[in-house]
């Protein structure tokens, strides 16, 4: 029988995911399909119950649910743990194991594709949401030396204090970052300048968000102020996909030119 899957959110229409699954399941030759499901903004519990409980074999989870979803399930992997967020469900027979991908398809898409250094690279993490929380543990790992600024100080200072690394607060931030990342969600209502512009120059900066037809606004803002590279975070989400998709299947799906795919879909 073909294997369930889907992405839970509100909304899920514009979700990515389906397709990039659809793009590993057909390179593996993975019997499976991966569906959208649209819950109510305080009906994630039943959706994610009734889809599982029907035969799925795990989910994506993405925005309002991934809090919903880490407090909902049995257990946590590492990540998950750490970053207090789930945007994978593994289901293992009754057991549902909440895991989050996030940091590591980030680290694979700075390292793996992008080919930017992080061990020993100062490194700027703009931001201290779900999607921060997730990626300090992997870019730590990578060898970042760390520094956390947030809009509002006190949530920079209590991940600094979780973490042992450094914080600021947005408008304190000083020159002199090998890498910058984005992870705050400014760049959805069009806002890129978040720093002294001096903070970008000569830094290779990364967007967590992403846009299929045109630079992000955090993208095009540290273009414009003498970033020696950006990114925005297609590659991010393809990574933490695929790494999905290798907790679900045990496989691991080749990802080379799917971003390519992606953007031309879109045109
Ligand atoms: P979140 O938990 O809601 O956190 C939002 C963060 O953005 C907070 O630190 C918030 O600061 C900050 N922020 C919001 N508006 C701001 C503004 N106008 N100026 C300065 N800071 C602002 O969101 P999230 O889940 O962490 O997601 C953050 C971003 O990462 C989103 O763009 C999301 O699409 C992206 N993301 C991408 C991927 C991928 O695979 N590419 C995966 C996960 C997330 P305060 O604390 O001061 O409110």
């Amino acid at each position: 029988m073909t294997d369930r899957y889907a992405v839970i959110g509100n909304p899920v229409g514009h979700s990515l995911s389906p397709r990039i699954h659809a793009a590993f399941a057909g390179r593996t030759g993975q019997d499976m399909e991966y569906g959208r499901l649209e819950a109510p903004t305080n009906g994630f519990a039943r959706a994610a119950g009734e889809f599982l409980g029907a035969g799925g074999r795990g989910l994506n989870v993405t925005l309002p649910f991934k809090l919903d979803a880490w407090r909902w399930v049995d257990s946590h992997d590492e990540a998950a743990a750490a970053s207090g967020a789930v945007n994978t469900i593994v289901v293992d027979g009754k057991h549902n194991r909440g895991c989050n991908t996030d940091g590591i398809g980030l680290t694979r898409d700075l390292l793996d594709n992008l080919g930017w250094k992080l061990d020993g690279a100062r490194t700027l993490l703009l931001g201290a949401g779900g999607a921060a929380q997730g990626a300090i543990g992997s870019l730590m790992r990578a060898g970042a030396t760390l520094t956390v600024a947030n809009r509002t100080k006190s949530r920079a200072e209590s991940l600094a204090a979780r973490f042992g690394i450094a914080n600021a607060g947005l408008d304190e931030v000083d020159a002199g970052w090998d890498v910058v990342v984005n992870a705050t969600s400014a760049s959805v209502a069009g806002i890129g300048g978040l720093v002294d512009p001096r903070v970008v120059m000569d830094s290779r900066c990364y967007d967590m968000f992403y846009a299929l037809d045109s630079p992000t606004p955090f993208c095009a803002w540290a273009t414009g102020h003498g970033a020696k590279a950006v990114s925005d975070g297609l590659g991010m989400l393809i990574e933490q996909a695929a790494q999905a998709f290798f907790l679900w299947r045990d496989v691991r799906p080749e990802t080379a030119g799917i971003t390519a795919l992606l953007r031309s879909d879109a045109r």
